[in-house]
């Protein structure tokens, strides 16, 4: 019979330790009014899914850190929370945040895969450390699976708008994997009892930063946030202009208490705001939108999905798990009604 001497086996253990560190993701987490972004809590989630440590990162400004730190220590999955306040992060311009995050992984730091959301800041930020750390970034993935005994991180991510799926694998020489997440295909973490670790990280000033924030205009809304809605009532092209979409639909948001978002082309025919484009939520209701495969792509993850269209054949049908075939301006008054 072929028997390892025990010799043997703690150097096969001893090797594969040094090839294979087990995951330690650092998260980056970004906030907004002493909440931390809902796209960051998604991202979490993906981190935690590599099965190995996850560690925050949260930096801002003075007034911003003390309360996002308290949620953030409480969120399930997260093992540490590093902290840096500065004046200068009070908005994360990335050629400011960035030094931070090359401090923190540099010297010899134990973190394998550094992960955001895909929102606009992080884009910005994660390419330019991945950069200057001579490693690729996966951006916006859908799916990731780390397969310990290789070292080797599997994402997958949709490319031409959505038209085709990509598989991308980040092998074991690539030492800090870099991605970015597609905040509808990952759950929000959670809120739990324990509390994570927290750590002071002093912050790296930038002298005479190329770039300074100017200011940020948001579009003030009474109706749920879009990103984190569990509800949400769409409308396409059919609504014809920004008047007869607002009357149209925002009775029966408001009687279904949900969000309201919009296709591309009414986004572009300019009815709706842009920040009205593409969620997952339980319930998606899309009155007179075609189903393009472009819009399938942001909403077809959605619990339920509800469909009103005057065309029988029109593809949303395909994806609806309750369809009427009817016109919009008739069908949406009644609900609203019943729904009174
Ligand atoms: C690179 C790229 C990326 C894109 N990304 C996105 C994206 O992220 N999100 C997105 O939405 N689009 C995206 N698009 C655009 C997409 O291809 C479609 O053009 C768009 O989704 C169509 O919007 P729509 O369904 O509102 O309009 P249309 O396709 O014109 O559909 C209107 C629908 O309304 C129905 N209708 C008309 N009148 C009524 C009525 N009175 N009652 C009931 N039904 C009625 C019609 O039967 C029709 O099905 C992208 C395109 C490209 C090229």
């Amino acid at each position: 019979m072929f028997r390892i001497r025990p010799a043997t086996l703690s150097k096969v253990f001893a090797r594969s330790y040094a090839t294979s560190p087990s995951p330690h993701a650092l998260v980056f987490l970004e906030h907004c009014d002493g909440e931390l972004e809902s796209a960051s809590l998604s991202a979490l989630t993906a981190a935690s899914r590599l099965g190995g440590k996850v560690t925050g990162l949260i930096a801002g400004a003075p007034d911003q850190v003390p309360s996002v730190l308290d949620k953030a220590k409480r969120i399930k999955g997260l093992d540490t929370v590093l902290h840096s306040v500065s004046p200068q992060y009070s908005t994360p311009l990335p050629e400011i945040v960035a030094p931070l995050l090359e401090k923190v992984l540099s010297g010899g730091s134990s973190f394998t895969h550094v992960v955001s959301a895909h929102s606009s800041s992080a884009k910005s930020i994660l390419p330019r450390v991945a950069a200057k750390l001579d490693v690729p970034a996966v951006s916006d993935i859908t799916s990731v699976d780390h397969d310990a005994s290789s070292n080797s991180t599997t994402f997958s991510r949709p490319i031409y708008a959505g038209n085709a799926i990509s598989t991308v694998r980040a092998p074991s020489s690539i030492p800090i994997k870099f991605f970015t997440v597609r905040s509808t295909a990952f759950p929000a973490a959670v809120s739990g009892e324990a509390e994570a670790e927290t750590e002071v990280l002093e912050p790296v000033e930038v002298s005479d930063p190329p770039s300074s924030h100017i200011s940020t205009s948001l579009s003030k809304s009474d109706r749920p946030d879009l990103g984190v809605a569990t509800r949400v009532v769409s409308g396409g092209r059919a609504l014809k202009n920004a008047e007869t979409f607002q009357a149209t639909l925002y009775p029966l948001a408001d009687a279904l208490g949900a969000a309201v978002g919009a296709s591309r082309a009414a986004v572009d025919a300019g009815y709706a705001d842009n920040s009205l484009q593409v969620v997952a939520p339980e319930l998606y209701m899309a009155l007179g939108i075609s189903g393009a495969i472009q819009h399938l792509a942001g909403m077809k993850d959605s619990k339920l999905i509800v469909a009103v269209n005057k065309d029988p054949d029109a593809p949303i049908f395909q994806v609806a798990d309750v369809g009427l075939v009817a016109d919009l301006f008739e069908a949406v008054p009644e609900m609203v009604k019943k729904l009174k």
